[in-house]
């Protein structure tokens, strides 16, 4: 044993082997002197426990790993194969082109993200996309913080600290990632009144509770990742923002998702837009960027001007205070429905949009490029009929037709895990014992890594 120990060649004697050396100069000395000593003291402890030591090549490969690791960014691009789009597990919305390259050029250059070029004195940023998102909803005002969850907080801070906030029992609802509105509620100093019940609440359970001294706001949150279904009655929006204003009080709504293209011609149910709620007569309206909007993470704050003062006011706005990166992504994504182009430019809108008849040829197209290689001639594979889904709580219950390939192999978990070993990564969908992989949400560009993953989960599978 301890001639096998004095055998394992010393750190400097690595740094000089001919595959080793050249990534001191790549990576610096000190991460590739990390990785030697972690495989060296690996070494040390297998030959301990009475194994026989590895040839120095297995030593340098092992090395050679642990330093690919190290330098890999955790977070990596994958291939999203589940046929839904909004997913929050792997990033939610893609970016259209133009907010990509607005988003490289405010990251790289200097800009006046609060400066006043007018004036040529201190500015605001969050006058950025406020105009833009007006003149798309109709708001009289409207503010942009980092995200939809702050966005809620920071509006009930800024107006019911210390106040009752009135809610439907059917709406104290968790939206997924922890976000539940009676803790949202109790952390912002609001006090929660529930009324109702989970099914049915009426105008007159609101009314019957409000108190002109207690009351701070009425609050609607939108079913975005349920449904409750049966016998059901809710108060219109309408209803609600007529008993605030007669009663003085602000009603807020949690949109959630909050497009603003409306999903009915896409062949889905209705999601509500911001304009309708504005509409309606909602005073505040708090929404994601990320979600149908096919933005930036982002929470956008919109409804009328002297509410939108108050919050900008409040101290939490400067905890929450939203990126210039995100601001130029969301400037260009709100351009592009203003110009009319959102179903033709943000990704989020065109996997909506997608034609079955394109997304049926892709997944033949993928069958076929599989079927060519000659290992894989007889492989069970199918273009299925089967459904994509909006995701991003958003349309729950809703789908899409699509076609996604299958394929039959005796274990379909052995078979998604190599997917995931793949590079890039394959997140595909395991349906009723089946892998399923769904175009819908594969861009056309990554066609040829989806079949080269599939080749090598296929080939290297159990
Ligand atoms: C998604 C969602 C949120 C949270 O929004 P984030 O942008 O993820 O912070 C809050 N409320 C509702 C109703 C939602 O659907």
């Amino acid at each position: 044993m301890q001639a096998q120990l004095r055998q394992l060649p010393s750190v400097d004697k690595l740094l000089q082997n001919d595959q080793l050396a050249p990534l001191t100069e790549i990576h610096g000395r000190v991460l590739v002197v990390d990785a030697i000593r972690t495989v060296l003291d690996l070494a040390r402890q297998r030959i301990m426990a009475g194994q026989s030591m590895q040839p120095a090549a297995a030593l340098v490969e092992a090395i050679l790993a642990r330093l690919s690791v190290t330098v890999r960014p955790s977070l990596q691009p994958v291939i999203n194969a589940t046929g839904v789009i909004i997913h929050t597990n792997l990033g939610r919305a893609l970016l259209s082109q133009r907010a990509q390259q607005a988003m490289l050029q405010v990251a790289s250059t200097y800009s006046n993200l609060e400066y006043d070029l007018e004036a040529g004195a201190r500015g605001s940023r969050y006058t950025h996309a406020a105009d833009l998102l007006c003149r798309l909803t109709g708001a009289e005002a409207a503010v942009v913080v980092n995200n939809n969850a702050g966005a809620v907080i920071l509006a009930l801070s800024a107006l019911a600290k210390d106040k009752e906030v009135i809610i439907s029992r059917s709406q104290l609802v968790e939206i997924g990632g922890g976000f539940r509105i009676p803790e949202i509620m109790a952390q912002s100093g609001a006090h929660l009144v529930e009324v109702g019940t989970t099914n049915r609440t009426y105008r007159q359970d609101f009314e019957q509770v409000i108190d002109l001294q207690r009351t701070g706001l009425l609050l609607s949150v939108h079913y975005s990742n349920y449904q409750i279904i049966g016998f059901t009655t809710q108060p219109t929006l309408a209803e609600l923002a007529e008993l605030a204003q007669s009663y003085h009080l602000p009603f807020m709504e949690d949109l959630g998702s909050g497009t603003l293209l409306d999903t009915v011609p896409f062949g889905l149910a209705h999601e509500p837009t911001i304009q309708e709620s504005l509409a309606a007569g909602v005073d505040l309206v708090t929404a994601s960027g990320d979600k149908l909007l096919g933005g930036p993470q982002a929470g956008l704050i919109l409804g009328r001007a002297a509410l939108i003062e108050q919050i900008k006011k409040h101290p939490l706005i400067r905890a929450l205070r939203v990126d210039k990166i995100t601001l130029a992504a969301l400037q260009a994504t709100l351009l592009a429905y203003l110009e009319g182009k959102a179903t033709i430019e943000i990704p989020v809108w065109r996997m909506i949009a997608a034609d079955l008849a394109t997304l049926t040829r892709r997944a033949q197209n993928w069958r076929r490029a599989l079927r060519s290689l000659s290992q894989f001639a007889n492989l069970p594979l199918q273009v299925v009929d089967s459904v994509s889904t909006v995701g991003g709580g958003s349309l729950p219950g809703q789908t899409l037709p699509t076609k996604a390939l299958t394929v039959t192999v005796p274990s379909v978990d052995a078979l998604a895990a190599q997917l995931r070993q793949a590079d890039p990564p394959v997140i595909a969908r395991i349906d009723n014992g089946q892998l399923l992989l769904d175009p819908r949400t594969v861009l056309p560009e990554q066609d040829k890594a989806l079949v080269a993953a599939l080749e090598y989960a296929l080939t290297t599978a159990k």
